[in-house]
Parts: C-alpha cells; sequence; structure tokens
C-alpha cells in the first residue's frame, strides 16, 4: 500500500445512526469517553506484505483470537488527540502530525509494526470527516480521538508479533475536571512507580496506565482528583501525573517542567505551553524540581502557580498537594499565568486566534 499518496479507505457507512435529535441530546452534556461516534478506522498489519485493507467501519466489537498476543503480553500503544470545532464550524485538529511521530515512537519502543506518519494522518482525518457531526460546540467540547494498535497475532510465544491492527475511535468530550469544581487536589505518590529509566515511560502504551491505577485508586481514597509521581529511583523528583504533564510559576516569573529524560511522556501539550511561554517572554526552565523543595516554595510563596497540562485536561491549575505526612496548599484560585497560557492555547486549538506556529491542521 503507497503511502506518500493519501491512502483511500473503503467506507462501510452506518446504517442505524442515532437520529439528530438523540445525537444532539447525547452531545449536550457528553462528559468524557462514553458518547462514542458512529464510525472507526481499521487497518491491518501482517508481516511480509504491510499495512492493507484501510477500512472505515460502523463502530463495532473486535473479533479476537484468545491468544491474540495483546491479551497476553500487552504489545499495546495508543494516542489521545482532539478535532475542534472553528468558529466557522469546519473541524480541525491541533498538531496531529505530532501524534503520529509519538505514536511511531511508541511502536518503536514495543517492538511493534510502525504506521507510517501519512498511514496514520489520513486515518484521523477520514474518521473526523465521516464523523464531523459528532463534534460538540467549542462551550460544550470537543471530539476526543483515541488513535490505538493492537497486537492480533495468535501465538503464545514471547515475541513481537506478526500481525497487527491499527484502529481509531472516537468519543464527544466535556471537560475533563468539572469547571466549577475550581483548582483539583493532587495526591502524591510515594509507594509506587510509574516509570524508571530504560522502561517504557516515554512510551504511550497500556501497560504504563494499568500500573498506574493503584496509586489512582490511592488518591480517590484521599479525597484527591489526579495522582502525582515521583521518580522510581530516590522517589525524591517529581515527574508528572498519570495523564497529564505537571508545570510550576515561581515568583520571579519562571515556568518549571521536570525534563524529558525517559521516564516522562512528552506531552504535546507540554511542548506548546512551553512555546507558547517563551512567546510570551517567560523564562523556562526543564529542569527537575525536588517534592521537598516544592513544598518549601509552596510555604515561602515562591512557588505561585501550578497545573497539570495535556490533551484532555488541557491546562487544569493544582489547589493543594497531599501526602501521606499531610496537606500543602499552593493556590486556591486559578493563576493568572495559568489562566493566560490555557486561553493563548485554547483560542489556537479552537481558531478563535492566528496560528503562529503552523499547528492547526483543517480536516
Ligand atoms: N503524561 C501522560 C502520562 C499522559 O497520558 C498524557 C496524555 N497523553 C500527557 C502526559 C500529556 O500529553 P499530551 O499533552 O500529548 O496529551
Amino acid at each position: 500500500m503507497s503511502t506518500t499518496r493519501e491512502t483511500v479507505f473503503q467506507i462501510t457507512p452506518k446504517t442505524d445512526a442515532v437520529s439528530p435529535e438523540e445525537r444532539a441530546a447525547l452531545l449536550a452534556n457528553p462528559g468524557f469517553g462514553r458518547v462514542f461516534s458512529d464510525h472507526m478506522a481499521v487497518v491491518t498489519y501482517t508481516e511480509g506484505k504491510g499495512w492493507h485493507t484501510p477500512q472505515i467501519l460502523p463502530r463495532q466489537p473486535l473479533v479476537l483470537d484468545p491468544a491474540a498476543s495483546v491479551l497476553h503480553y500487552a504489545q499495546e500503544i495508543f494516542e489521545g488527540m482532539k478535532a475542534y470545532r472553528a468558529p466557522n464550524g469546519d473541524a480541525q485538529l491541533f498538531r496531529p502530525d505530532a501524534n503520529a511521530r509519538r505514536f511511531r515512537k511508541s511502536a518503536e519502543r514495543m517492538a511493534m509494526a510502525e504506521v507510517p506518519e501519512e498511514l496514520f494522518l489520513d486515518a484521523v482525518n477520514q474518521l473526523v470527516k465521516i464523523d464531523a457531526g459528532w463534534i460538540p460546540d467549542p462551550e460544550v467540547g470537543t471530539l476526543y480521538l483515541r488513535p490505538f494498535m493492537i497486537a492480533t497475532e495468535a501465538a503464545l510465544g514471547v515475541k513481537p508479533a506478526s500481525e497487527y491492527k491499527f484502529i481509531v475511535i472516537a468519543c464527544a468530550a466535556g471537560e475533563y475536571f468539572s469547571k466549577d469544581a475550581g483548582p483539583v487536589s493532587v495526591w502524591v505518590e510515594e509507594r509506587t512507580v510509574r516509570a524508571s529509566r530504560g522502561g517504557t515511560g516515554e512510551a504511550k502504551c497500556g501497560g504504563n496506565y494499568a500500573a498506574s491505577l493503584t496509586a489512582q485508586q490511592e488518591a480517590k481514597e484521599h479525597g484527591c482528583h489526579q495522582v502525582l509521581f515521583l521518580d522510581a529511583a530516590e522517589r525524591k523528583w517529581i515527574e508528572e501525573m498519570g495523564g497529564m504533564n505537571i508545570m510550576a510559576v515561581l515568583d520571579d516569573g519562571t515556568l518549571q517542567t521536570p525534563p524529558l529524560e525517559g521516564t516522562i511522556l512528552p506531552g504535546i501539550t507540554r511542548d506548546s505551553l512551553l512555546t507558547l511561554a517563551r512567546d510570551k517572554g517567560l523564562t523556562v526552565k526543564e529542569e527537575p524540581y525536588a517534592i521537598d523543595q516544592l513544598y518549601a516554595d509552596a510555604k515561602s510563596g515562591r512557588l505561585r502557580e501550578l497545573f497539570a497540562c495535556g490533551t484532555a485536561a488541557v491546562v487544569t491549575p493544582i489547589g493543594t498537594l497531599k501526602s501521606a505526612e499531610g496537606t500543602h496548599v499552593i493556590n486556591g484560585q486559578t493563576g493568572d499565568v495559568t489562566a493566560d497560557l490555557r486561553k493563548t492555547l485554547c483560542d489556537i486549538q479552537f481558531g478563535r486566534a492566528p496560528d503562529p506556529h503552523g499547528w492547526v491542521h483543517k480536516v
């Protein structure tokens, strides 16, 4: 299959889709990850043949052999990105090429077949085109896109599989955290770790998330919305959250975030915010930040703002950090820098402001 020209997906449209009225009702308050669009893109890989049979199908259950490698050895990767409705009604994507690149790198780390970036982009584009009616109004949210790949070969030997499916599904997405709730509270996880040097932390593979769930459970038990992981070696340095990167605003105007050294997912929101912050003249530091220093800075006032950032959560202020030792209050309200960065990013994503870095792709 050629990948330099646009891949033409064979389309089988859904025939029993919900009525426009039912869809409008679902899109009025979609929550996150439950209201799915009508279709899915599916492409198959077979060793020796490469990627073939690109299809857009009605969204439906998958048929898998019970010996499929993904079910036993977790050869699975995914991406998270969004389609936004611009003021003129057009659908647009934000830095989809960066998702395609990260997907390829994740595949490489998990010894999976690599999806050519053009094929990744064609699949996403064609799904958004056919399901554009599922993009909520901008005041409500976006269409969250979930490209993923699974190893489908029926073989129990531990080895990289020879067959894969690359699939894209989509769901309408409202706010990840309730807007009315204000800044979120975060549990600082000191018991388990998410990733270690040489591990799979910088790949977007399902296993990383499975490993983070006990900490997420613990966070909930302590009344927290999210969890912050520390480094595996010393439990000293802040790394990232369960599904977001973390950034701090210091009293001298510096924006600081942990460096990418293999254990942290290289967030596209993270990268975009660092660029936007530099555009605004802020000092940007990708440097390690010790959790004890962070607590001390919260107490002294040196730490002005702390926020989580990612595709789903966009930019979410962190109000308190809780750990086994106690509670540290950062900021009772959304800080000015946090609010300004969030607005600048969202205005570009939704096409309300010029796009100086060429990040927006019309569908
Ligand atoms: N860290 C983790 C662990 C994540 O799952 C995500 C979400 N993809 C992020 C950070 C943020 O990445 P992005 O900005 O590309 O969504």
